[in-house]
């Protein structure tokens, strides 16, 4: 896969760029906004003291603080980078200090609920592009970020109607610089399609984990010494950061509810099959399923390694 980071800028972008909440998503963009040179000065902000002794300690940014006003009033673009229920109390804290023409954004995993969270209190001249970088891993934390996270990966952009038009350009030149694909799309068709490509299958990892675990009860450790056949891979998914996903599902109710109930639908017509012993309808369905992981691995999004190729600090996927 090319490595579509190109040469860092001449010209920084913005001249503040101010994070709130640097964890494994905050701390990649700082990395790679000190790489591509996207700004003259990188403000970290966290409500966590450890969080920013963290920040300091790994030189991510040129200034550290736990105070909001402080951190954004100069900022020309101020991105919120923390869990999709803190948002809208973010946007609050901030909304005062914000200066005329400043570009807010985040990176919540949902779109629909932190547009309504957020823009009550958006001051006029703020412009406010949501985004979403499709990008991640389950490590969460300031140590766990690395700068070519978003490499090759999709970041939808989600401006409502009328957005500055500049603006919008501004953050596609930002994240197209990280290394991502960038689309457009509504909020609430944004939450559709990741319901059923991210939100769901992580619910379903957390219940397969939850459901195993019970069983080893009976079981004593074979569920873990046996875990190669398919489990492990689960597993992982369902180490995933819990404030993260308690937030994503309860913000994204409908969307993952309407999945939910055609996957139950569509689990049910297996189960079928396998009581009535259909091994044309398994084989035809398998069949189908497996030209599906084709067609990711041909349109670049994973690699045909064992592991689904997930990115990690250690071997990121160029
Ligand atoms: P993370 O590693 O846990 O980082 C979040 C950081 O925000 C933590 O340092 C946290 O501090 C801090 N924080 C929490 N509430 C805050 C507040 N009110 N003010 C300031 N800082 C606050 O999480 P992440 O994985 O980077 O996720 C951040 C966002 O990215 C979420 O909205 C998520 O939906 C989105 N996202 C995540 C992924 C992924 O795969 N992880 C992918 C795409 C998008 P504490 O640790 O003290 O709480």
């Amino acid at each position: 896969m090319p490595n579509r980071l190109g040469h860092p800028l001449e010209k920084p972008l913005f001249d503040q760029l101010t994070l709130i909440g640097v964890g494994l998503i905050g701390s990649s963009l700082a990395r790679v906004a000190r790489r591509q040179n996207f700004a003259k000065t990188i403000v970290a902000i966290d409500s966590s003291e450890d969080a920013r002794k963290k920040i300091a300690a790994l030189h991510l940014a040129d200034r550290v603080t736990g105070d909001y006003a402080e951190g954004v009033k100069n900022a020309d673009c101020v991105i919120l980078c923390v869990p999709v229920g803190a948002c809208g109390s973010v946007a609050e804290k901030i909304a005062s200090s914000l200066k005329a023409g400043a570009i807010l954004s985040d990176v919540g995993s949902v779109k629909g609920a932190i547009v309504s969270q957020i823009e009550p209190h958006l001051p006029k001249q703020v412009h406010f592009v949501p985004a979403h970088p499709v990008a991640g891993t389950e490590q969460s934390g300031p140590e766990a970020g690395f700068a070519t996270l978003f490499n090759n990966r999709w970041c939808i952009l989600t401006p409502p109607e009328g957005t500055n038009k500049d603006a919008v350009a501004k953050l596609r030149l930002f994240w197209e610089g990280a290394g991502s694909n960038v689309e457009e799309m509504s909020p609430s068709h944004h939450d559709l399609v990741l319901a059923i490509t991210s939100h769901l299958p992580h619910l379903i990892a957390y219940n397969i984990v939850g459901t195993a675990a019970d069983l080893e009860a009976v079981t004593e450790s074979e569920v873990i010494k046996f875990s190669a056949g398919g489990f492990r891979d689960f597993t992982r998914i369902a180490a995933s950061d819990p404030t993260m996903w308690r937030d994503v599902f309860l913000n994204n109710k409908d969307a993952v509810l309407e999945m939910l109930g055609r996957f139950t639908e569509d689990l049910s017509a297996l189960q079928r099959a396998i009581r009535w012993s259909d091994g044309e309808m398994l084989f035809d369905h398998f069949t189908r399923t497996r030209a599906i992981r084709r067609s990711i691995i041909e349109i670049g999004q994973d690699s045909a390694t064992p592991d689904f190729g997930r990115q990690t600090k250690d071997d990121p996927v160029q």
